[in-house]
């Protein structure tokens, strides 16, 4: 088996059966062996003496009761694991509670699991926040199944709403010993990526791979396959990544999207500096991910 990009569900059951008994959930949520992850405008909140790790609470009747949303995330080792929103506190008063940071910086230092566990943590809460109000009425909505579905309270609507991620492709493109890669201006200075885009309505995930190929780098391509796939809750993505071949090695790079692209050797890449005039991206992406693999040749 292949191993798991960093984010990719770790060692948690989401016990999605449970979170329809109502009676286990409030159970829970009074249970002092819970563990409480709180999340503040998507940063959690970590221990970071020493490699940052989850800073998991006891349930706190007052902090459950202030939270914005409440959602169970699972079992680790039979114990129940949630994670709640406190986005509308102050900054001034999180100290009380510990330090939140940016998944982005600490979740590279983590554990596979702890990695994973803040991810889901902060993309439940992202998903909450943004959907406070039904997408059909406007009417307030409410929580329900332990933070899973989230119900338009307008009576005559009811509009069920689910936790949604979304798709989005990432591929290699290589073309014998070359591989096609760009950068974006807003990015980190010498960073360079594989090509990506978000799937449209209507495409499968191989139509989205060509057409973002097409769009982006001017290049035909075939023999797109399946590589693997990557959570990226930076907000709400899946990261699907793929393969493909490339027809020629004629681009025709858009300008608008991308600050430059071209095609580099395995050898330029294997001999990267690593450093602000050239270097790939970071270790836990998918990204990284097909870069080494292409580069192993597997
Ligand atoms: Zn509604």
């Amino acid at each position: 088996m292949k191993k798991l990009n960093t984010y990719a569900s770790g060692g948690i059951d989401r016990a999605a059966k449970l979170r329809e008994n109502s009676g286990w959930v409030a159970e829970r949520l009074a249970d002092p062996a819970t563990r409480i992850s709180p999340v503040w405008q998507a940063r959690n909140l970590v221990d970071l003496a020493g490699d940052p790790t989850p800073h998991l609470l006891a349930p706190d009747p007052a902090l459950l009761a202030e939270a914005r949303a409440v959602a169970l995330l699972g079992l680790v080792d039979g114990v129940a694991h949630f994670a709640v929103d406190l986005s509308h506190r102050d900054e001034e008063t999180l100290a009380e509670i510990g330090v939140f940071e940016d998944l982005r910086a600490t979740g590279p230092l983590m554990s596979h699991d702890d990695g994973a566990l803040m991810a889901y943590a902060r993309g439940m809460m992202h998903w909450h926040l943004a959907h406070l109000h039904c997408g059909r009425c406007g009417a307030p909505t409410e929580s329900r199944q332990a933070g899973h579905v989230r119900f338009c309270t307008n009576a005559t609507c009811a509009a069920p709403v689910f936790p949604r991620t979304d798709p989005a492709v990432i591929m290699l493109i290589h073309h014998g010993d070359h591989t096609l890669l760009g950068r974006q201006a807003v990015w980190a200075p010498g960073m360079h990526s594989v090509l990506a885009g978000f799937v449209e309505p209507g495409e499968s995930l191989e139509d989205a791979v060509a057409r973002e190929v097409m769009e982006e780098a001017g290049v035909e391509i075939d023999d797109i396959e399946y590589h693997s796939s990557q959570p990226w809750p930076f907000p709400s993505s899946i990261m699907l990544g793929f393969s493909g071949r490339a027809k020629s090695m004629e681009l025709n790079i858009d300008t608008d999207e991308l600050e430059s692209g071209r095609w580099f050797h395995r050898d330029e890449l294997l001999n990267s500096p690593e450093d602000e005039t050239f270097h790939l991206p970071r270790r836990d992406s998918i990204s990284y991910r097909l870069i080494r693999d292409w580069l192993d040749g597997d």
